[in-house]
């Protein structure tokens, strides 16, 4: 049943400048959903059945369109969602890699043989489509991340229906334009909606297989449904992720990097550090150089060069972040920088930095999405180690110190999909395995050579003499 407002548009508006209107757009709903699966399943087979070289060609051909459109696209981008433009400029440039990567991946060996038990024999394993995949997406990385599940999944020869964010709508269609006229049909089907239509997809018994990125929430309530009904889940979730500075660490250096990672894009990223765990013996020198370096950032219009905290998605948003910030230093946390919201047209938040000494407080524990980090402290590595692994997530830590050895064990012991040392936890690199661990991950990793695990299945074949 669609829930109650499914139906109204879906209105985009800049979240810099809430007079602008990117767009309006009509949400699908079941039945759209049901169409476009039966469109995507009429094309699946034929093609399957293409040459790898065909939809690598493909692949590149989109890649080539995104690249052309690149200024417009970032435009779009910033305009749509609020990314400061330095990032939506690199966000394009890097869905066209993305693209570029996974068509030269369809042509990756597609399974192994294996000796037979009686040695004449072939004996093997060969990947294969799914067939028809479910791809729903967030609005934080609008043309990334819906790239780097449809790429591919188109690589490796499924049809898509893809269900993106209704906070992204028109970066969707941009997307969809630069992919579609490259493809040989209608295999890419996608349905604009909320969540009604992402679950129409999810329940859709012509669905092999879901990959989702998401809250954990709905990453969750996706994955139930979908092995419910046999089919495979993929759901990448969100963060609680920590930066630890040991003793050792340049202090002002580590400031700076974890400023813009907790921060940068009003610390809407699933990769953003959303606590910093810093060594006793440093805890004073850190604090200093941790407000000196949030108070420097450029909270300012996206579209400004400079800017690396923009507005957050949503007024909503805006408040619901201002209120957890209130609600953390009601509970003892003690606020060191910013909090409240900007006296700007926009929905800006000075970035928030709270001091919080117990590792159970909301701060230290949930996710906000929004340019909020907690700052806490532990005596020596391995007190770190047990207060970053204690939260439900699992996404990415980051580690700051010079001790090499120590690094070689600390990255055995953080239980996250991502170790980062002296980097932000915010980046990732599309050539890599990307994912978390516990809450913040379910099924296999996405991106890189790791892409193939979910958007294929193995088929093993004997093959003997006649006779
Ligand atoms: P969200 O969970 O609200 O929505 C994600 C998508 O799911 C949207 O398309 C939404 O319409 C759809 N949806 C909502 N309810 C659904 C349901 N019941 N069934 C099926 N689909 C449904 O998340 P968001 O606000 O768009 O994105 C922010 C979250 O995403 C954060 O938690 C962030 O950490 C996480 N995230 C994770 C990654 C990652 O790779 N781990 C990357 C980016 C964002």
């Amino acid at each position: 049943m669609a829930a109650a407002g499914a139906t109204a548009d879906i209105v985009s508006d800049n979240p810099a400048d809430p007079g602008d209107r990117v767009g309006s757009f009509r949400p699908g709903g079941g039945i759209d959903v049901d169409r476009a699966v039966s469109a995507a399943r009429d094309a699946a087979a034929g093609y399957a059945a293409l040459p790898a070289q065909a939809r690598a060609d493909s692949l590149h051909r989109a890649a080539g369109r995104v690249e052309a459109r690149a200024a417009e696209l970032a435009e779009l981008v910033r305009r749509e969602v609020g990314k400061p433009v330095l990032e939506a400029r690199g966000e394009v440039a890097r869905t066209a890699a993305i693209l570029r990567y996974h068509a030269q991946a369809a042509l990756d060996p597609d399974g192994d043989t294996f000796p037979s038990g009686d040695g004449r024999s072939l004996l093997m394993a060969r990947r294969r489509p799914r067939g028809v995949v479910g791809l729903i997406t967030p609005w934080n990385f609008p043309i990334a991340i819906p790239a780097w599940k449809l790429a591919p999944a188109l690589a490796y020869g499924n049809a898509c229906v893809w269900k993106p964010s209704p906070f992204s709508p028109a970066c969707a269609e941009a997307l969809l334009e630069c992919l579609a006229p490259e493809l040989p049909g209608p295999v890419v089907q996608m349905v604009q909606g909320r969540a009604d239509a992402g679950a129409a997809l999810v329940g859709h018994p012509g669905v092999h297989a879901i990959s989702f990125t998401g809250s954990v929430a709905t990453g969750n309530a996706v994955a139930r449904m979908a092995v419910e009904r046999g089919a495979a889940a993929q759901c990448e979730m969100g963060g609680q992720n920590a930066s630890i500075v040991l003793a050792d660490a340049d202090l002002e250096a580590a400031a700076a990097t974890i400023a813009t990672a907790a921060m940068g894009y009003a610390g809407q990223k699933c990769t953003a550090t959303s606590r910093v765990i810093c060594d006793g013996a440093t805890a004073a020198g850190m604090r200093d150089a941790l407000v000196a370096a949030v108070e420097g950032l450029r909270v300012e219009d996206p579209a400004e060069e400079a800017c690396r905290v923009g507005p957050l998605i949503s007024a909503g948003a805006r408040d619901a972040a201002a209120a957890a910030v209130k609600r953390g230093v009601e509970a003892g946390g003690r606020l060191l920088a910013g909090g409240g919201p900007l006296d700007a047209p926009g929905n800006y938040l000075a970035p928030a930095l709270v001091e919080v000494d117990d590792p159970s407080a909301e701060l230290a524990q949930e996710e906000v999405f929004a340019p909020v980090c907690a700052l806490m402290r532990a005596d020596g590595a391995d007190a770190a180690v047990e207060l970053a692994n204690g939260v439900r997530h699992g996404l990415v830590t980051a580690v700051f110190t010079r001790d090499l050895d120590r690094v070689l064990d600390l990255a055995n012991r953080l239980d996250t999909g991502l170790v980062r040392v002296n980097q932000p936890t915010s980046g990732v690199d599309l050539h890599t395995p990307f994912g978390g661990e516990k809450a913040s991950g379910l099924g296999p990793r996405e991106q890189g050579k790791a892409a193939r695990e979910f958007y294929t299945s193995l088929r093993t074949v004997l093959i003997s003499p006649s006779c």
